[in-house]
């Protein structure tokens, strides 16, 4: 009896310890690294490659601003491509197996993926890194950003966030088939159109493709594996900036020897996003749902400027960087706009920092009818809290547009109302052209505001008091 109990506590044990260690996530440990001349703290993490924690002789690791580093070695070891070296210029030449060229240049935003230039964030320029600074273990690396790396390549890169660690995926290998592809439909282009009313992503030539589809999470993508195809190009990864309701972009690769793959990028705070195929004559029409249900407000755009990024953190306070709220609050409002038909135009959509300067550009170019800006305030003491909209007098309608946002605004989330306030001094306000507003969406330097802010329902209601703000602005003054 006794035995058994020992036993079975034992088995108790041993059962917790052990759905313990698979649940738990990667422990979370910072390791300081010389990046730039500068001592850099950055979170050390193994890549889990189909399902395989890989450690390398370096670590990998995450930066302030999320992005995953990997040692170039990382590419030539998984991927099978081969690395050369241009000293004079510090710029690395990967070559895959495929015929894939990419050409990295240490803190260089310009890559060129098969001669093709194309500008990365500064978050995520490749950077020479030392590890073990100042001491007898030294070893410096370039390291290069995994996920645009992987996705050029054709694996998939989420971030797994229960394990808190990145992860790919390889694509599946066909066998290679005999005697050339037998692939009967090549893809030439990607476009956005109309189909029954519909805004759709259309691609051309598939005329009848079998299509098989799935979804990723983290961060949510759908993918539409086109069979017996190839691109026309002969391969190669191509973006598109189609942006139809909760899809965001538009990614197209050769996945196997006769298979495309199309993804698209969804929108965070989107759960179930759906789409309808259409297989027509000459082309495939991929139509995002939920969208051409809602009435069309044909040409009224919305510029959304999530404040800070990248470099510039805004305020940061009780844990807070501000522009992740920003960034947070903007990309639910860019989706929740689109589904009450409104045209959107982000200054930014992801953790990157744009100049003022660009971002009124943007808007001004784009003839933006209004102009969003979301912020978040601070203070030296803890006790003030609310919520105010600036504007800039100069400009018709400013103060209308600030006034109807901050009554929606008070109205839903019970905040403290700070009123409307004149401001002719930012930049986002006198050098845009049209009605715009700057709302300071609550304090990060209140407690209580700041745990408030950082709760999604809560900042649902911000989204949604916009949305109702905007719809009165325009349906009482018009575009
Ligand atoms: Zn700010």
């Amino acid at each position: 009896m006794k035995k058994w109990k020992v036993f079975l506590s034992l088995l108790l044990v041993l059962m917790f310890m052990s759905t313990s260690v698979f649940a738990a996530a990667y422990p979370i440990k910072w390791i300081t690294v010389r990046i730039d001349g500068k001592n850099v703290s950055v979170r050390e993490v193994p890549v889990v490659m189909d399902g395989k924690q890989i450690h390398l002789d370096v670590p990998s690791y995450i930066i302030k601003a999320g992005y995953t580093y990997v040692p170039i070695r990382f590419v030539t070891e998984r991927y099978g491509a081969k690395v050369d070296w241009i000293q004079q210029t510090n710029t690395a030449v990967v070559k895959t197996a495929k015929g894939t060229e990419i050409k990295l240049t240490i803190n260089s935003r310009n890559v060129y993926v098969n001669g093709k230039k194309q500008v990365i964030p500064s978050d995520m320029v490749p950077k020479f890194t030392v590890f073990n600074y100042g001491t007898k273990k030294a070893d410096g690396r370039t390291m290069v950003p995994l996920r645009f790396i992987s996705e050029l390549l054709g694996y998939e890169v989420g971030y797994d966030k229960a394990k808190g660690l990145p992860f790919i995926n390889t694509p599946k290998q066909e066998e290679p088939s005999r005697g050339g592809s037998t692939a009967v439909n090549k893809v030439t282009e990607i476009k956005k159109e109309v189909v029954n009313g519909k805004e759709a992503i259309a691609v051309y030539k598939t005329a009848n493709v079998k299509v098989n589809t799935s979804k990723l999470t983290n961060p949510q993508r759908l993918v539409f594996d086109l069979q017996s195809s190839i691109l026309a190009s002969g391969g190669g990864s191509y973006q598109y900036n189609i942006s139809i309701g909760p899809v965001t972009k538009v990614r197209v690769s050769q996945f196997s020897s006769d298979v495309v793959r199309v993804v698209l990028d969804i929108a965070d705070g989107e759960k179930n996003p759906e789409v309808e195929l259409i297989n027509n004559k000459d082309k495939l029409y991929i139509i995002p749902k939920g969208v051409a249900s809602t009435p069309s407000k044909p040409n009224i755009i919305i510029s959304l400027d999530p404040g800070h990024g990248g470099k510039d953190p805004g305020a940061v306070q009780n844990g807070i960087n501000e522009k992740d709220i920003n960034l947070l609050v903007g990309t639910k409002l860019n989706v929740a706009l689109k589904n009450a038909g409104y045209d959107t135009l982000m200054t930014r959509d992801s953790d990157v920092y744009v100049d003022l300067k660009d971002r009124a550009e943007l808007a001004n170019s784009n003839e933006a009818n209004v102009f969003i800006s979301l912020h978040c305030n601070s203070f030296t003491s803890d006790g003030a809290k609310g919520i105010e909209v600036l504007y800039n007098p100069n400009r018709a309608n400013s103060q209308q547009l600030a006034q109807m946002l901050l009554d929606e605004l008070v109205k839903a989330t019970g905040a403290n109302n700070r009123g409307i306030k004149q401001r002719t001094d930012l930049a986002v306000l006198n050098q845009t052209t049209m009605p715009a507003a700057l709302i300071e969406m609550g304090f990060i330097s209140n407690k209580e505001e700041a745990e408030k802010l950082k709760d999604p329902s809560y900042q649902n209601k911000i989204v949604q008091a916009i949305v109702n703000g905007v719809e009165k602005y325009f349906s009482t003054y018009g575009k």
